[in-house]
């Protein structure tokens, strides 16, 4: 008998890729192979996230187009997993019986026998969430490429008041530090090139005594060949430990995703983000001593409950003091379950999108200026292949996640570590031309 194909669209952020990964290792381990084509497909799988807005409509007006398919194709199975599995529980299942399965994050393993209970004839339902469950024994379903995703925690502890993450992802759990070498010691032996650690909130992980910047050297000890990338910090807890980790290491990028959210203490306050500003400019200080070159990204929300302008004006005033190389910046929204949904949501829409105005325009003139001082520069790249423009040209990314495009070249392919001397720049791109090819990370071989 053939196997079942499985077709999994996912939503969100690079967790849930990680997540799908893992779900394509379980299925694949049962019997079921991975579907390029949803057509193609005997199981229909959406993998969710509730962070942003409008995501819970995207998901109706998709298994509305599924209803389409699975009317032409009465066998096909159709589930929701992830973040929206708990709260559309009942609606999907009971109310539109719109799905046959809803999966939370946490019991994916339970997925091949709450698929055997849709063959015969039940509905598919397994919404708890747990306090230990890390998948540390299963390997993630992965084609053949260059950058992996591993995720090294699950869940947060936080409880930010506006993030629904600890309600959707349960609370926190680290993987074993072994099984996260293993893996890497994997992706290194199939020709990986570069490995990006994931977590809500890195920085607490543990396991058996070993914290973040144990976990970072063991990995980067792997494959010095390897390029090693991180996310995401809090502030609360980046270690003095986990910046030198970074200084000492090579591979390991000099690049730090360090979330501010705003440049108000009052509204940090009311953020429950459990830092001060000044706490945080001075956290930047120290990495910039301890990491030479170091850069930085953040996320800002503009607009939370009472922000002021001079609130706003705050914020300004940060992203001056630290110059981000990049920065996903967000207008507030209210996510039901979450305490800040309590608080009245009561700075105007159109204030909300002028003050998001200014952060963008801000930020992008901050990227320019930096991108600026890299001309004359030389900056090392992994090679990903063509540029989207155009296949005269290559494109890939620094230490700090810019991309960069130089001119094709004979020797130079995908997967390989280029210099290239940066010549002109964007505030969104590098151009320039190769002055050195590196098969590894490290390794120089013209
Ligand atoms: S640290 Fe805060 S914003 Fe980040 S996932 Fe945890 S609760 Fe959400």
């Amino acid at each position: 008998m053939s196997k079942k194909q499985v077709y999994i669209e996912t939503y969100g952020c690079q967790m849930n890729v990680a997540d799908t990964e893992l779900v394509m290792g379980i299925l694949n381990n049962n019997g079921y192979d991975l579907a390029n084509d949803v057509h193609e497909a005997d199981v229909v799988f959406l993998n969710t996230c509730s962070i942003r807005d409008n995501a819970e409509q995207r998901i109706y007006g998709r298994l509305g187009n599924l209803k389409t398919i699975k009317d032409q194709k009465p066998g096909m199975v159709v589930g929701i997993l992830g973040c929206m599995a708990e709260r559309l529980r009942s609606d999907l299942i009971d109310k539109k019986k719109l799905v046959d399965m809803v999966v939370g994050p946490d019991e994916y393993r339970r997925l091949p026998e709450l698929l055997d209970v849709v063959y015969s004839g039940g509905k598919g339902i397994g919404v708890k969430l747990s306090r230990t469950e890390t998948y540390d024994d299963i390997m993630p379903y992965r084609e053949d490429g260059l950058q992996a995703w591993i995720s090294v925690m699950r869940g947060c502890d936080k409880f930010c008041t506006y993030c629904v993450v600890p309600f959707t992802r349960g609370r926190e759990r680290s993987r074993s530090l072994e099984s996260i070498v293993k893996e890497v010691e994997h992706l290194s032996a199939k020709g990986f090139r570069e490995v990006s650690l994931l977590g809500q909130n890195v920085n607490s992980y543990i396991d058996n005594g070993n914290d973040f910047a144990d976990l970072l050297a063991a990995v980067a000890a792997v494959d010095r060949g390897m390029r090693v990338r991180f996310t995401t910090s809090h502030p609360q807890d980046l270690s003095d430990k986990l910046l030198f980790t970074i200084a000492e290491n090579e591979n390991l990028c000099n690049y730090i995703h360090l979330p501010v959210q705003s440049g108000s203490n009052r509204i940090l306050e009311l953020m429950n983000r459990t830092y001060t500003v000044e706490h945080y400019l001075e956290l930047i200080e120290k990495a910039r001593k301890i990491i030479p070159g170091v850069s930085f990204s953040t996320d800002i929300i503009t607009g939370f409950p009472t922000e002021t302008l001079e609130d706003h004006l705050m914020t300004l005033d940060v992203m001056e003091k630290v110059k981000y190389d990049g920065a996903y910046m967000f207008k507030y929204s209210p996510r039901e379950g979450t305490k800040a949904f309590r608080m009245e949501d009561d700075v105007p829409e159109e204030v909300k999108t002028k003050r998001l105005q200014q952060i963008i325009e801000l930020q992008q003139r901050h990227s320019l200026e930096l991108n600026n001082r890299l001309i004359g520069t030389t900056e090392r790249l992994l090679v990903e292949g063509f540029s989207k423009k155009s296949d005269q040209f290559m494109a890939g990314r620094t230490d700090s996640n810019k991309v960069a495009i130089f001119p094709v070249q004979d020797g130079i392919s995908e997967g390989d570590y280029v210099d290239v001397k940066i010549e002109r720049v964007t505030s969104a791109t590098l151009f320039g031309g190769v002055v050195g090819v590196f098969e590894k990370y490290r390794t120089a071989v013209v």
